[in-house]
């Protein structure tokens, strides 16, 4: 758990792995705007090495996924060209997708396994959410919800150009309070912020399933992992982070 502390904080503020990240980097940085100056292919397996080095990555599946996912096709053209930089980038309608570190964080955190289901909120552009559908597998499934529509059906279109349109359902609404419809779930992502841990998903979540969720206030949260013991829920801090509120029902 430590490593993640350690990590995590303020978007990699002070870390040395950051520091040594920041000298080498061959990637555009918001202080540097070093750009790389490879195919998309090369910058892709840069950033990759980069999150295993730097601990992010730490097992094949998500390694694979990671790789497998073309992250320049999920993000509008006008930032195409950062789809490789390791920071948030914005996605129109005050949004953001998040940075490649913290999906493989909250990818590796949230332990999924081939074959399960997952419920993912706050879908964006379907980055995210094609990452987990690699790696829960054909035999998986993901469940995407994004309350804003014209990113609902970007997301789609990203899904079906990238040969995922069977293994992710992106729905449109507010996924606050999770989404009974396909309930019980093997795990739960949230992508955005919550005040506090929303109780309807517990209950969405199967015998021994996961609901990994930053909460907080609107600035900084702690990313949230729950697990699930029959009627019991185990709960773990995972480390500081920054994302946008969800907004609803059982959010902001
Ligand atoms: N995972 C996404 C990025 C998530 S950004 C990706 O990889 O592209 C967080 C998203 O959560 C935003 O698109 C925002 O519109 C959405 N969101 C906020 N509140 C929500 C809610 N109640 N239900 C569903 N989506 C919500």
């Amino acid at each position: 758990m430590n490593h993640i502390l350690q990590f995590i904080p303020f978007g990699l503020v002070e870390t040395p792995a950051h520091k040594g990240y920041e000298q080498s980097s061959p990637f555009t940085r918001p202080e540097g705007w070093r750009v790389h100056r490879g195919t998309f292919e090369e910058q892709r397996a840069d950033l990759v090495k980069h999150l295993e080095r730097a601990g992010y990555v730490r097992t094949e599946p998500v390694r694979k996924a990671m790789l497998a996912v073309h992250r320049e096709e999920f993000v509008p053209t006008v930032v195409q060209q950062a789809s490789y930089a390791d920071h948030p980038l914005d996605i129109g309608h005050g949004q953001t997708i998040s940075a490649p570190h913290m999906v493989a964080i909250m990818v590796e955190a949230m332990r999924a396994k081939e074959g399960q289901r997952v419920l993912e909120i706050g879908g964006g552009l379907g980055y995210h959410a094609a990452v987990m559908a690699h790696v829960v597998g054909e035999y998986g499934h993901v469940f995407a919800v994004e309350r804003l529509e014209p990113l609902a059906e970007r997301a789609r279109a990203n899904l079906e150009g990238a040969g995922l349109a069977d293994r992710v359902t992106v729905l449109v609404g507010d996924g606050s309070c999770g989404w009974s419809e396909y309930a019980p779930y093997d795990r739960i992502s949230v992508a955005c912020a919550a005040p506090y841990v929303p109780e309807p998903m517990l209950m969405e979540l199967a015998d021994g399933g996961m609901l990994l969720v930053p909460v907080g206030g609107r600035y900084v949260q702690e990313l949230t992992r729950i697990t699930r013991v029959g009627t019991k829920f185990r709960k773990e801090g995972l480390g500081g982070c920054v994302f946008v509120p969800l907004v609803g029902k059982c959010g902001h």
